[in-house]
């Protein structure tokens, strides 16, 4: 990991009110590249490792934003509930490997789930989870985050009252349209970006994601054209290694 990426805070636990030490991301990071659902890449540092906050005294998880936000107090009473008398198993880390980043998205991804919290934020929580199987080259792992990260989406555009949190409903849809292109479902993803597209609306009120999706678009469109190339293909006798591949299937 890069030196001086990272630096430690104390800050007041939702649940318990104790001090606790979390590490925060220096934001002057130069990103290498973003993909088309904005996972972005770093060189020698990933700082999706440090979004979600550990209290080191009770085990609460969470990302900043939810870690620093007013709690009810039937939340908090529901999280002290479940952790009572038990112990969470992670400790401290002033530096993150990949277990512990999974480790923490998946602790955070339960409170949220246990508090019933907004599908569009647990979509999130498993989108970034999905980047960082990806960002460690591990697509057998990101694919069922991103399936489900869309599945949510999909659900809180229908369920619930946008925008939620930062999130509006475009954005929403375009991350789900995103996120089957990368799952190589074309047919889905076309659907998710034309509703942009087709929109006037999202034109006028975001420009550049209205752009984005444009562009995600034709991206969709050249893959799904080289997929039926390929399927001409092999409907036309194929490669000699498909037309051995069929001969076995058939026999
Ligand atoms: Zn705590």
């Amino acid at each position: 990991m890069a030196v001086g990426n990272t630096y430690v805070v104390e800050k007041t636990c939702p649940i318990c009110g104790e001090t606790t030490r979390v590490v925060k991301v220096r934001s002057r990071l130069m990103a290498l590249q973003t993909d088309s659902d904005f996972c972005t890449h770093y060189q020698d540092f990933n700082p999706y490792y440090y979004t979600i906050w550990i209290c080191e005294k009770c085990g609460y998880a969470a990302d900043e934003k939810r870690f620093l936000a007013v709690m009810p107090e039937k939340n908090r009473k529901k999280i002290q509930d479940f952790l009572n008398g038990r112990k969470i198993g992670l400790s401290f880390a002033e530096e993150r490997g990949l277990p512990e980043a999974v480790a923490s998205f998946k602790l955070a991804i339960f409170y949220e789930e246990l508090l019933g919290a907004s599908l569009g934020h647990r979509a999130g929580l498993f989108l970034e989870l999905a980047w960082i199987y990806r960002l460690a080259d591990d697509e057998e792992k990101e694919l069922p985050m991103l399936r489900k990260a869309a599945e949510l989406y999909d659900q809180s555009l229908t369920t619930e009252r946008y925008p939620v949190g930062q999130l509006s409903d475009t954005m929403a849809i375009y991350l789900v349209g995103s996120i089957y292109y990368r799952l190589g479902d074309y047919e889905t993803a076309t659907q998710y970006l034309s509703r942009i597209i087709s929109d006037k609306d999202s034109r006028i009120q975001d420009r550049k994601l209205y752009e984005r999706a444009r562009y995600l678009w034709q991206d969709v469109r050249a893959a799904r054209e080289a997929q039926r190339d390929a399927a001409e293909v092999q409907a036309a006798g194929g490669t000699p290694d498909e037309a051995a591949e069929k001969a076995k299937q058939n026999s």
